[in-house]
């Protein structure tokens, strides 16, 4: 059984299928591992009797023959996801001890997809971070070297899956915080067309930019993933796309003959670190070996996009985070004399700095007076970035670049300067600005650390970025390559 860990989804599924190993020992096998590396601050809870009932639940449908191919494979959700079976925080002191009482239709559909759940993890408070170093409960450890920052905010979920304690997670992107993590702990990340996978349960940060997706370690595991997560939701989501979800892994084995990869100058810029570029530049130079043709392209709003993301994000937060006011629901100040007070008390004590930060920016940027120059430019600007790529796309069938101008930075290196945080989303915003699906894919190492390609495709085209992510884990072998220890 100690290679058990070892398998990708799809073979654990394989397994799975041919009863050579039960649901149940599979979920044991996970939940050992998890309980040995509480080094890593990747879980925020688990919960046994739950998830070896669920495994039970799973053996008997494999036992009746047609359950389907996700049926026991073992899966953990960032706490961003509302459970009805496991605490849901957000990182948030806020939400500390808050239970669910509805289950978000992503967790769901895994679940009746036969996914077994194996606990809930880590993340930045409320999804706002790069580092995962703003959880109310402690940061999380990059488990290709623990002094460094796995990446955020689902960094829980990249830590995982790393470490090989889960053989996939799901995740939240608003701004990058399933492509970068996934690309800074070697992994494989897909956040899909905006409106793709329903938002009814995760909890709320910047609305209009807020996917969920799967990080897994191969392009295969993301596919199978992504399509038991998405789908319309009309009723719960007034933003879930009426699309139905597609069988992503179909198309995982097209060629990539002729296909025209774009190269967007401006991803290549001054800040992007010499090492990382190489091996960007190699995963390239891997893709047209396979066929596929380089195209050099302009994304001319790239450096706009940090200012417009982190006006448009903190005005949606300020709007989204107005509930937690110690009434509804979570914490509430034990130190208070009139309701103003209570109101005061309880969001100075519940929310972290960061959360702070961007509520007191979103509320400036959106007040009178400052509507106008700030929160409406930034609309403006976030329809022109969403157009130049209408315009790449007309020379390109898929863009490549890097995920982010570093590798994982060590964890306190950005403490007394969060704009370092915001800087470095540079590649991962436009994408989220345009609801663009993106992804990440393990392009080869800087100093042992892992560098992530960026693909980014044009309106549901989850399949073009996936088969492109395949191809080149066919060619090469960094996807599948674990940190020392592990
Ligand atoms: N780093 C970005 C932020 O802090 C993105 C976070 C995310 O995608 N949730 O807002």
């Amino acid at each position: 059984m100690s290679q058990l860990h070892q398998l990708t989804v799809a073979q654990l599924s394989a397994w799975l299928c041919a009863r050579q190993v039960s649901a149940e020992e599979a979920a044991r096998h996970y939940l050992a591992r998890i309980a040995g590396r509480g080094d890593l601050g990747a879980f925020l809870a688990t919960d046994e009797a739950v998830t070896l009932a669920q495994a039970r639940a799973a053996d008997r449908r494999l036992a009746q023959g047609d359950a389907p191919l996700l049926t026991g494979v073992p899966v953990a959700h960032k706490d961003i996801f509302v459970t009805r079976d496991f605490p849901t925080t957000a990182g948030s002191k806020m939400l500390q001890g808050y239970r669910s009482p509805f289950e978000s239709t992503v967790t769901s559909k895994l679940a009746v997809a036969g996914m077994v759940t194996l606990g809930k993890l880590n993340c930045d408070e409320f999804a706002m971070g790069s580092g995962n170093e703003n959880s109310a409960y402690g940061p999380v450890r990059n488990p290709w070297d623990t002094a460094r920052v796995p990446g955020g905010s689902s960094g829980g979920s990249a830590a995982a899956v790393a470490a090989l304690l889960a053989p996939a997670a799901t995740g939240t992107d608003t701004g990058g915080s399933i492509r970068q993590p996934a690309s800074f702990c070697g992994l494989t990340g897909i956040k899909p067309t905006y409106g793709r996978a329903s938002r009814y349960g995760m909890i709320a940060y910047a609305s209009s930019l807020d996917q969920a997706g799967p990080l897994a370690r191969t392009a295969e595991d993301c596919a199978w993933l992504l399509s038991a997560m998405c789908g319309p939701d009309l009723e719960r989501d007034s933003t879930s796309l009426d699309a139905p979800a597609e069988d992503f892994a179909a198309a995982l084995n097209g060629g990539i003959d002729g296909l025209r990869i774009g190269v967007p100058r401006e991803f290549f810029g001054d800040g992007l670190a010499p090492q990382v570029r190489a091996a960007i530049e190699e995963a390239l130079a891997q893709l047209e070996k396979l066929g596929a043709r380089r195209v050099g392209i302009s994304l001319p709003r790239t450096a706009l996009s940090i200012p417009v993301y982190y006006i448009i994000a903190a005005a949606e937060a300020s709007s989204n985070l107005s509930r937690y006011d110690g009434v509804k629901f979570g914490h509430r100040t034990q130190n208070y004399r009139d309701l103003t007070q209570m109101y005061e008390q309880t969001r100075t004590e519940g929310f972290g700095d960061e959360v702070k930060r961007r509520i007191i920016t979103g509320a400036y940027v959106l007040s009178h007076g400052y509507y106008d120059a700030y929160y409406l430019q930034a609309q403006k600007i976030r329809r022109m970035i969403a157009d130049d790529f209408q315009q790449a796309f007309q020379q390109c069938d898929v863009i490549a670049g890097p995920v982010a101008p570093t590798t994982a930075w060590e964890r306190g290196e950005h403490r007394a300067d969060p704009l370092a945080d915001y800087l470095a989303d540079i590649y991962t915003l436009p994408a989220s600005l345009a609801g663009l699906p993106a992804m990440s894919a393990p392009a080869g190492f800087a100093s042992g650390l892992p560098v992530g390609l960026q693909l980014i495709g044009n309106y549901l085209q989850e399949s073009r970025l996936l088969n492109v992510a395949h191809r080149l884990q066919q060619a090469t072998d960094f996807h599948l390559r674990a940190p020392q220890g592990v």
